[in-house]
């Protein structure tokens, strides 16, 4: 099925296909299928740093950053842009994006997406995606995370003293800010990627006296090379996306494998009654339909009696 050479690819060696017979849920340490292939990132916030070299260890995939892309086409953070679709559409076209530009058939692009966490009051959530695409096997292969642990946040201040909590909170200097009007309409006004105080006390002055309630509006600033905490995140991401990659369809030998989806309803401890923990992980190919549903990597068969809607209403 693999035989033809994908443009992008070296020549397959004599002797590759050994590598095309592996065990699904294991990552091997022969080089994958894309050894020596390169794919192209959407990116122009330096994304390349993290998800180029876990990309080329574990794979021997080069990623390349097509010059002059603006991916801010398909959304800002700050609003300049609106996104429009899910994360994962958007994350798509993005790749498609860098794609179209270099005229390869691999491509990568990230998503992140921050708010307010709705299970935790008062704690902000970050949902990072990196999809991967390979349009010679039709396939969208999707690493994804959430964590609290971002510094996503905004403020008010009039002055530069009463940034003084906030800004430790946000990292700065190494995490950069965003500084607009707190009102009114002057949406030409606005200062991203502040890295230094003086930058920072400038933006504030300026915008505090354009904004008619004398407030300057401040975010942190979420675009990957202005904020260490989220690169770290795309970092993780590319590590899980190299191992997953590794990792084949038992049926059809697509790389890509790895879970989809959850089942949620692991026993009660107490009663048996289904609880809202996941109780098993489906496991599919991103190209066939051949899926397995398997037990939760951590082993656990039950859930506390404290997680079950009947012992603990
Ligand atoms: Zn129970
Ligand atoms: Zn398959």
């Amino acid at each position: 099925m693999f035989a033809g050479r994908a443009w992008g690819c070296p020549k397959p060696q004599p002797g590759g296909a050994k590598f095309r017979f592996r065990k699904a849920g294991r990552t091997p340490r022969t080089p994958g299928r894309y050894h020596g292939c390169t794919a192209v990132l959407s990116t122009k916030h330096g994304k390349e740093v993290v998800i180029g070299p876990p990309l080329k260890a574990l794979l021997g995939l080069a990623v390349q950053v097509p010059a002059g892309l603006d991916t801010d086409t398909l959304g800002t953070f700050t609003g300049e842009v609106e996104r429009v679709g899910t994360p994962l559409e958007v994350a798509v076209r993005k790749a498609r994006l860098g794609m179209d530009a270099a005229g390869l058939p691999l491509g990568l692009a990230s998503e992140g997406s921050f708010g307010p966490d709705p299970r935790v009051p008062f704690v902000p959530l970050h949902h990072e995606l990196l999809v991967f695409v390979d349009d010679r096997l039709q396939i969208q292969v999707v690493e994804q995370m959430m964590t609290n642990r971002t510094n996503y946040d905004h403020t008010t201040a009039a002055s530069f003293a009463d940034l003084a909590g906030f800004l430790d909170r946000a990292g700065f200097p190494s995490h950069a800010v965003v500084v607009r009007p707190n009102t009114g309409l002057e949406t030409r006004l606005l200062h991203k990627g502040l890295r230094t105080v003086e930058a920072l006390q400038a933006a504030l002055r300026e915008c505090a006296s354009a904004s008619r309630d004398g407030l300057a509006r401040v975010e942190t600033d979420m675009r990957a090379h202005m904020n260490p905490s989220r690169l770290a995140v795309i970092r993780r991401l590319a590590f899980r996306l190299g191992r997953r990659l590794l990792r084949c369809c038992p049926v059809c030998e697509t790389p890509g494998w790895g879970v989809v989806d959850v089942i949620k309803g692991l026993p009660c401890e107490e009663c048996g009654h289904p609880t809202g923990l996941v109780s098993e992980l489906v496991e599919a190919c991103p190209r066939c339909t051949h899926h397995v549903n398997r037990p939760r990597y951590d082993g656990r068969k039950t859930a506390s009696a404290g997680n079950c809607p009947y012992c603990n209403p």
